[in-house]
C-alpha cells in the first residue's frame, strides 16, 4: 500500500503544493487501494476513469495558480448524493440503474473546490439501518477485526461504505448522510472522525430523501481538521433547498489549536443508560478527564427527555419516509415491473423494488399517519421532539458543549441483530437527540476496547457553533493520540 494513502488531507494539500507528488499520483494510489480492498464491498460504483480525468485537470489548475480548497484530493461519495457522472442507487433495487440528470449541491461544491471523485459508497438501503446490512448490493465489511474472535464485523450504518473506505485508506475523506446517527456511529466503529453539522448548514438538494426534517449531509475523514476542511467546502446557503439557512459560514481554519481552556463541557446524566458496558463508561470518564486536564470545566447537566428520542425518531422518520418514498411508483424513477393494470404495476414494482427494512418503515409510517393514530403517535412524537429541543436550549445555558459516548458498543458481527429490529434501533441511543434537535455533533476516536476495536466519543454544541465541536474534538484527538491502524492494513503490511 502506498504511503500517499496514509496522508491526511491537510498534509496531502501541502505535498501537492510543494510538488512532491501530483494529483494524478495521489489519485492513482487511492484507486490502487480501492481495488486491493474490494473484499470490503465499500463501493457500489467505482469511478477510476473519472477520478484520473478530474485529477489531471486539477494538476493543470494548480500549475496555473488556481488551486481550490480541496484541490486534487480524492474523496468518496455516499450513494445518496445525486451525481451526473455516475449512477445514484441509494443501495436499493428500485434505483439500481438510476442516472440523475443533475448534481447535488454538496458534491458540486466539492468539485468546484477541486476535489476528485473516486467512487460512490455502499450504505443501508435508503440510509435505513445501523449496520450496512440492508443494502441491495450486499453488506460492507469493517476493516477492523476483534482479537477475541475471527468473525467479519459490520462497519456501522447507514454510511458504512464511506466509513470503511476512509478507515481502509482508499479515500482521504468521504461524504455521508446522517438522519439519526448514520455518520457518527460508523465513524465510531471504524476509528474515523465523522461530523454532521447544524441542520440547514449543508444543502439537501440532490440528496435522495429519507426523512427530510432530519436528513443531513456531513463528512468523514481521519482527523478533525480534515473534517473541518471538507465541511468548509460543503456548507453554505442554497436557494434550491428551502431548509438551507442563509447564515454565514465561518472560516473554521481559524478555530484550530485554540484549546478548550475556559470552556464548560456538560455531561448529560441521562445518557448513562442501564447496561452500558464498563469500557464505554470508562472511555467517557477518560474523555472528561482529558478535557479537564486541558483547562475545561466539567459540569453535570440534565436532559430529562433524551430517553424518549428513539421512540420519537422511529415515528417521525418512518412517517416522513412513507411520504418521501411514495415517488417510487414505476413511472417517474427507476425500476418498473409491469402489471395487469396501473395499481398492479405499482404494487409489483414496489414489492420487488424495496427491501424488507424499507417496507417495514413505509408500513410504520403510513400507520402512524393514518386517521385515528395520527394524534396518538405522530403528534405525540412531534411534541417530544420539541421537548428535546428545549432540553438542549436549557443545557446550553449552562455549558458550551456536551460530551457523551457515540454508540452503546463496538462493531458487532455481520448478521447479528438483523432478526431484532428494536435492538438495531437502539444503536442510535446516543446519536438521536442531536438529530431530532438539529444540533451539530461529531464522533472522534477515543481509543480501542479490550478486543482492539475502536470506540468513539460524541461532542455536541449549540446550533451554528460547529467551532466548539471542532475545538473540543481536536482536544480529544490530541489526548487520545489514536494512531492504530485497522487490521486489514496491518495484515497487508505484515
Ligand atoms: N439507524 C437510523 C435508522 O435506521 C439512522 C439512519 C440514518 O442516520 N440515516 O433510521
Amino acid at each position: 500500500m502506498s504511503d500517499l494513502t496514509h496522508l491526511t488531507i491537510k498534509n496531502a494539500l501541502e505535498g501537492l503544493d510543494k510538488k512532491e507528488f501530483s494529483a494524478v499520483e495521489l489519485t492513482q494510489a487511492h484507486i490502487n487501494a480501492m481495488e486491493s480492498t474490494r473484499e470490503l464491498n465499500a463501493y457500489i460504483t467505482e469511478t477510476p476513469e473519472l477520478a484520473l480525468k478530474q485529477a489531471a485537470e486539477s494538476d493543470k489548475r494548480r500549475a496555473g495558480g488556481e488551486a481550490g480548497l480541496l484541490e486534487g484530493i480524492p474523496l468518496a461519495v455516499k450513494d445518496m448524493f445525486c451525481t451526473k457522472d455516475a449512477r445514484t442507487t441509494a443501495a436499493s433495487h428500485i434505483l439500481e440503474n438510476y442516472q440523475s440528470p443533475y448534481e447535488s449541491t454538496v458534491t458540486e461544491k466539492l468539485w468546484q473546490d477541486g476535489a476528485v471523485m473516486i467512487g460512490k459508497t455502499n450504505l443501508d438501503e435508503f440510509a435505513m439501518g445501523a449496520s450496512n446490512m440492508t443494502s441491495y448490493f450486499g453488506n460492507v465489511i469493517n476493516p477492523w477485526r476483534s482479537n477475541a474472535h475471527d468473525k467479519d464485523l459490520v462497519p456501522g450504518g447507514s454510511s458504512g461504505g464511506s466509513a470503511a473506505c476512509v478507515s481502509a485508506r482508499s479515500a482521504m475523506g468521504a461524504l455521508g448522510t446522517d438522519t439519526n446517527g448514520s455518520i457518527r456511529q460508523p465513524a465510531s466503529y471504524t476509528g474515523t472522525v465523522g461530523i454532521k453539522p447544524t441542520y440547514g448548514r449543508c444543502s439537501r438538494w440532490g440528496i435522495v430523501a429519507f426523512a427530510s426534517s432530519l436528513d443531513q449531509a456531513g463528512v468523514f475523514a481521519r482527523t478533525v481538521e480534515d473534517c473541518a476542511l471538507m465541511l468548509q467546502s460543503c456548507s453554505g446557503h442554497d436557494p434550491k433547498d428551502s431548509t438551507s439557512a442563509n447564515i454565514e459560514v465561518p472560516d473554521w481554519s481559524n478555530s484550530f489549536n485554540n484549546g478548550v481552556k475556559g470552556m464548560k463541557i456538560g455531561i448529560p446524566k441521562e445518557f448513562r443508560v442501564d447496561g452500558m458496558p464498563d469500557e464505554i463508561e470508562k472511555l467517557w470518564q477518560q474523555g472528561a478527564d482529558w478535557l479537564k486536564d486541558a483547562g475545561a470545566e466539567i459540569v453535570d447537566v440534565s436532559m430529562p427527555h433524551a430517553k424518549y428520542a428513539i421512540p420519537a425518531y422511529y415515528i417521525v422518520a418512518p412517517a416522513e419516509a412513507s411520504s418521501n418514498l411514495a415517488r417510487y411508483d414505476g413511472v417517474r424513477y427507476g425500476l418498473r415491473v409491469e402489471g395487469e393494470n396501473l395499481i398492479d404495476m405499482y404494487e409489483k414494482t414496489r414489492a420487488e423494488g424495496f427491501g424488507d427494512e424499507v417496507k417495514r418503515r413505509i408500513m410504520i409510517g403510513t400507520y402512524v399517519l393514518s386517521a385515528g393514530y395520527y394524534d396518538a403517535y405522530y403528534i405525540k412524537a412531534q411534541k417530544i421532539r420539541r421537548l428535546i429541543v428545549e432540553d438542549f436550549k436549557k443545557v446550553f445555558e449552562e455549558c458550551d458543549a456536551l460530551l457523551t459516548p457515540t454508540s452503546p458498543g463496538v462493531a458487532f458481527p455481520i448478521g447479528e441483530r438483523m432478526d431484532d429490529p428494536i435492538k438495531m434501533y437502539l444503536e442510535d441511543i446516543f446519536t438521536s437527540p442531536a438529530s431530532l434537535a438539529g444540533m451539530p455533533a461529531m464522533s472522534v476516536p477515543g481509543g480501542l476496547n479490550g478486543e482492539g476495536l475502536p470506540l468513539g466519543l460524541q461532542i455536541m454544541a449549540k446550533p451554528w457553533d460547529e467551532e466548539s465541536v471542532f475545538r473540543v474534538g481536536q482536544e480529544i484527538e490530541k489526548a487520545a493520540n489514536f494512531t492504530a491502524l485497522p487490521n486489514l492494513l496491518t495484515k497487508a503490511a505484515a
